[in-house]
């Protein structure tokens, strides 16, 4: 297959360095437009980056001499790309307009920023989970005349540790009515350099803004169901978070309390669901899906962020402590990576579903 030529926009930072490490040697996509900020722009890409590459391997050879284009300016990205990875730090306002710009410039745009994530006629999407919201850019594309361009954006980077779970026991037919989940959230979902060192280390930071908001209200999006163009929202489940910033890089982790409405799954059973999930990456064996979507871990100390976060490539989600809960009905630990299966590579993975059914 001839690869795609695809660009990332928001390429000097972190989950940008993400986007191209994990493209590199991609089988359907092939980076030829990397763009940044007008401070970065006009520069080879290994000079806009120097002394600040965060990848454990080398800039990927084919990125090296590429020149950083403005993000900005949309109609530099024309003819070089026919899709792009949105990872770009501004207003949520300026992003909603640059992104809607590529999308209007016939580019398609799969982003991991917020903006457009409460969007109406914007698909939110957790491959394993919501693939049929996609449907939704037929409605997208007809309301805002575009052709090819579409915007499609993966949800907040700590979720998948306990949405993709909580859907394996939906999908068998069990109503989840309440939750509560603690979040331990890895320093680098604040992008580099992140928090100082001196409020980080020794230390646990009992607030990261806007996060419980999303923690509570995205799920009810990704679980609900498409409607006559348009998600109506799972509203029958409560969640209440509590999101900590703690002294871990990569890797956030969740504990969750489930209560159930009607019959409640055994152990045995919620264990048997989760290790044989599989859900449409899977079966259609896209090249970013991680073979298990969720692990079960037997060990009574696992999931952890350094020993879990890099399983099947940093996409699969990593369960355990499986327990019944006293005051509700279950509970566990759920470990995902933040800013790979919750940015980069979850929004790679997208693309690839968005491919897959044919709408790039
Ligand atoms: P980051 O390291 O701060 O990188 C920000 C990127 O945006 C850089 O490429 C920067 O270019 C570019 N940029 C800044 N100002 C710009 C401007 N005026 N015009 C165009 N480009 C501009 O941030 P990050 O951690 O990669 O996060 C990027 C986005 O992803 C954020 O919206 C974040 O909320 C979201 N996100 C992050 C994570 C995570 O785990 N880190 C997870 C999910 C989602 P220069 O280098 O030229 O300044």
């Amino acid at each position: 297959m001839k690869r795609m030529k695809v660009g990332v926009i928001g390429a000097t930072g972190m989950v940008g360095q993400n986007y191209l490490r994990l493209l590199k040697n991609h089988p359907w996509f092939d980076v030829k437009y990397v763009a940044a900020s007008p401070r970065s722009a006009g520069k080879r890409y290994e000079e806009a980056v120097a002394g600040r590459w965060l990848m454990a391997e080398p800039i990927p050879e084919q990125i090296r001499g590429l020149v950083v284009e403005d993000a900005n300016a949309v109609g530099s990205a024309k003819g070089k790309c026919d899709l792009v990875f949105s990872a770009v730090e501004l207003e949520k306002d300026a992003i909603r307009k640059l992104e809607e710009a590529y999308a209007a410039a016939g580019i398609p745009v799969v982003s991991n920023n917020s903006a457009h994530r409460s969007t109406p006629d914007v698909p939110m999407i957790i491959p394993e989970v919501n693939p049929g919201h996609i449907e939704l850019i037929d409605t997208q594309r007809e309301k805002r005349g575009w052709g090819k361009g579409l915007i499609a954006v993966k949800p907040n980077c700590s979720i998948q540790s306990y949405v993709t779970p909580m859907f394996a026991l939906i999908e068998a037919g069990y109503k989840i009515e309440a939750v509560i989940v603690s979040t331990m959230q890895a320093v680098s979902g604040a992008g580099y350099p992140g928090p100082a060192s001196m409020k980080m280390i020794d230390n646990v930071v009992p607030y990261i803004g806007g996060e419980e908001e999303k923690s509570e209200q995205e799920p009810l999006r990704i679980l609900g169901k498409l409607k006559n163009g348009r998600i109506i929202l799972e509203k029958t489940i409560k969640i209440a978070a509590h999101c900590n910033r703690v002294a871990v890089i990569d890797g956030h982790m969740a504990c969750v309390s489930l209560k159930f409405k009607g019959a409640k799954p055994s152990l045995d059973e919620v264990k048997k669901l989760w290790i044989n999930f599989a859900g449409e990456p899977q079966k259609l064996n896209l090249p970013t899906a991680p073979k298990e979507a969720i692990i079960y871990r037997e060990e009574p100390d696992r999931p952890q962020p350094r020993m879990d976060r890099d399983a099947w490539g940093a996409m699969a989600v990593s369960v355990g402590r499986l327990r019944e809960c006293p005051v509700f009905d279950l509970r566990f630990v759920g470990l995902s990576h933040n800013t790979v299966r919750g940015a980069a590579g979850g929004a790679i993975l997208s693309a690839e579903l968005l491919k897959a059914k044919g709408y790039l």
